[in-house]
């Protein structure tokens, strides 16, 4: 294994950077001099894109056939010793730190390696499965992280619901929503105060245009205190919102935001559907205070200009507010 150069060869800038790239078919980690352009070191490890698991090799993730890797034919010792070595790279003690490390250095299939060698040797294997899992997707390796997610609930990750919620991302990023929308229901419910996952549910759930549920599900999302997962709750309330108007049906706008109380004057599209109910119930000063609110919080927003009409608002009137 060699050491990559501190400076360039070419034009002895200090300025050299690593980045992950694809050269044909392969991916490599190159370090390039930011100044002339020289590519100055290029490293393309095996991967070990297969599920970790006992009796596989963290070098190519091959199956071991004795002590030798049936793949790369490394004996368990050599396979050892070369992440030991990979480690120095980094100049980090531990595989997790080392694999952080190159990672944040651009060297994203070092970073690879040394997370798959913490998953087996490392006194926190979960926190190696998920660095694991985060870095396949880096990649843009989908199919290897879900695999890797796979065999992690089979197997330590049963009841973890970080596992199971990545999974059912991985699964809706892959194409199998149903599946996907499962893996989510398994998470909330080993952990169902977790408002964030609730959230992003209830946003698959509206794409599935399971409305009734994801309704349901953004109001439970709301009520927790959590400001990320009520961004998502809130936009999928206001989705539904607009779609409810879309087909006229008063009654159930009126009914949702209702449920919704105050959050209604947090969002813009909300204010401004309430104006539009009001205006449907003859309401017109509350109408016209309502789509204030939707102005004052997106004045751009398309419902703001489509409404500022129907609820008598002049357009010149906006600039004294
Ligand atoms: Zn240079
Ligand atoms: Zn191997």
């Amino acid at each position: 294994m060699s050491t990559p150069p501190l400076s360039c060869p070419n034009c002895r800038s200090a300025f050299v950077s690593w980045r992950t790239e694809r050269v044909g078919d392969v991916l490599c980690d190159s370090l390039s001099c930011e100044t002339c352009g020289t590519l100055c070191a290029q490293e393309d490890w095996d991967l070990p894109l297969d599920p970790t698991g006992p009796g596989f090799c963290r070098n190519c993730s091959g199956k071991r056939r004795g002590p030798i890797c049936s793949r790369c034919g490394l004996s368990a010792q050599d396979d050892a010793q070369v992440h030991l070595e990979l480690l120095e790279l980094t100049g980090a003690k531990d595989l997790l730190s080392g694999s952080a490390l190159a990672a944040e250095k651009g060297r994203r299939l070092l970073a690879l390696k040394l997370a798959t060698a913490a998953v087996y040797d490392s006194p926190a294997p979960g926190v190696a499965r998920l660095l694991r899992i985060s870095l396949l997707q880096d990649l843009d390796l989908l199919q290897a992280a879900l695999f890797e997610c796979q065999s992690w609930v089979r197997g330590p990750g049963e009841n973890d619901p970080h596992a199971w919620s990545l999974l059912g991302e991985l699964q809706i990023a892959c194409g199998k929503r149903g599946l996907g929308l499962q893996a989510l229901e398994q998470a909330l419910e080993l952990q169902p105060d977790d408002a964030q996952v609730r959230g992003r549910y209830a946003s698959h759930l509206f794409d599935d245009q399971r409305y009734a549920q994801a309704r349901e599900q953004a109001l439970l999302v709301l009520s927790s205190k959590d400001s990320v997962a009520s961004t998502l709750g809130l936009g999928v309330a206001a989705s539904y919102a607009q779609r409810l108007k879309g087909q006229r049906d008063q009654a159930a706008v009126e009914d949702l935001l209702e449920d919704l109380g105050h959050w209604v004057q947090r969002d813009a599209t909300l204010s401004a559907i309430q104006a539009w109910l009001f205006n449907q119930k003859g309401a017109q000063r509350e109408a016209q205070d309502a789509l204030r609110q939707a102005h004052k919080l997106d004045p751009k927003h398309p419902l703001v200009g489509e409404l500022e009409d129907l609820v008598g608002i002049k357009r010149w009137s906006w600039f004294g507010w």
